[in-house]
């Protein structure tokens, strides 16, 4: 009898290690103790935020998920292939950075179909999706917050600094740097830092406005536009990412900024490391802290979670689960008197 049982409890143990073995082609269901698969798609690897946010996925998956990261290479279709081939292959639960956040309502469609849960990063899926189905969940920041923390930096500059208006009439001339349109965090940051000022008492007048699309290089070609067109009347930068900031802040190096006392504030979000190096350096007055870490941390723990049919919950997770779907992470102020802290 006990012979039959051991005999039994092996073949049992056996048929779980197989399970596990098959279970590393991601081809297999999860079974209870075996790790799940996780496919992750990002929107392009090329983008410094999210590669940060890519890191911290890698390292917070490591043990609780088998992770395939996929680069979506900016383009939706390719997106949406790669998003298949995760269905066809059985993949238990779906990281999704997307390119188009519209996009997000066709991805919840097809994986519900395939009972595969989803989260959601970066890129907020409009509520109308979200209510698609309860096994879609969106880790991210309050756009809102952002731009209220970075335009406080620049009030609180302003009032420190009454040279900081040039011109002495009593209005702070500002261009503004926006992110890829239709991105909440571009159209918030972008209302929401102005009105910061403006809840701060100071009067404000834009002089430009224009996208660069997150991305440094641009940032440089528009704020170089900007200062050729309007030079001495700009006595403020405010720029929805840190490398549209530090952009920016090339091209006024090369316009006599930042050397003896011609200056400029500038603010950005994100505090990535070479934003904390220009913060140091008195470059960059002001960031605010997007945490990429925490972000990719709640997305892969979830993700692990929900392959797994976890209950999800604030305590079985470790983040915050509001609204039933959603993780906040908050932001924060990030000046050269704290940059130290965020290195
Ligand atoms: C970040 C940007 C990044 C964008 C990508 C934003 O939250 O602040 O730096 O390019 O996300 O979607
Ligand atoms: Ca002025």
């Amino acid at each position: 009898m006990k012979k039959i049982a051991s005999a039994m409890l092996a073949a049992a143990l056996l048929g779980t290690a197989l399970a596990g073995c098959s279970n590393g082609g991601n081809q297999e269901g999860s079974g209870a103790g075996s790790t799940p698969s996780v496919g992750v798609a990002i929107y392009k690897f090329d983008d410094t935020f999210m590669t940060g946010v890519r890191n911290s996925i890698r390292q917070n998956g490591e043990g609780i998920a088998k992770l395939e990261i996929v680069d979506s290479q900016n383009s939706q279709p390719t997106q949406n292939d790669k998003v298949d081939l995760f269905l066809t292959k059985k993949t238990n639960a779906l990281v999704i950075n997307p390119v188009d956040r519209t996009a997000a309502g066709v991805i919840i469609d097809k994986a519900k179909a395939k009972d595969t849960p989803v989260v959601f990063l970066n890129r907020e899926p409009l509520p109308e999706d979200m209510k698609k189905w309860d096994k879609v969940y969106y880790v991210g920041a309050r756009a809102e917050e952002s731009g209220t923390l970075s335009g406080q930096i620049i009030a609180d500059y302003w009032k420190a600094h009454p040279e900081a208006d040039k011109n002495g009439d009593g209005v702070l001339q500002y261009v503004m740097l926006k992110g890829e349109p239709g991105h909440q965090d571009a159209e918030l940051r972008t209302q929401y830092s102005v009105q910061a000022i403006e809840d701060a008492g100071i009067k404000v007048e834009k002089v430009n406005e224009d996208t660069a699309m997150w991305d440094r290089v641009k940032g440089q070609e528009k704020m170089a536009a900007f200062l050729a067109a309007n030079g001495d009347k700009i006595e403020a930068v405010l720029a929805n990412n840190d490398d549209m900031a530090l952009g920016a802040i090339e091209a006024l190096k090369a316009a006599g900024y930042f050397t003896g006392d011609k200056y400029i504030p500038v603010v950005g979000v994100d505090a990535t490391a070479p934003a904390l190096q220009a913060l140091e350096q008195g470059t960059m007055l002001g960031t605010v802290l997007n945490d990429a870490q925490n972000q990719g941390k709640a997305a892969v723990t979830l993700a692990a979670m929900l392959a797994k049919g976890d209950e999800i919950t604030t305590e079985s997770v470790g983040f915050e689960i509001s609204d039933n779907q959603y993780i906040w992470i908050p932001y924060q102020k990030v000046t050269k008197e704290n940059a130290a802290e965020f290195k």
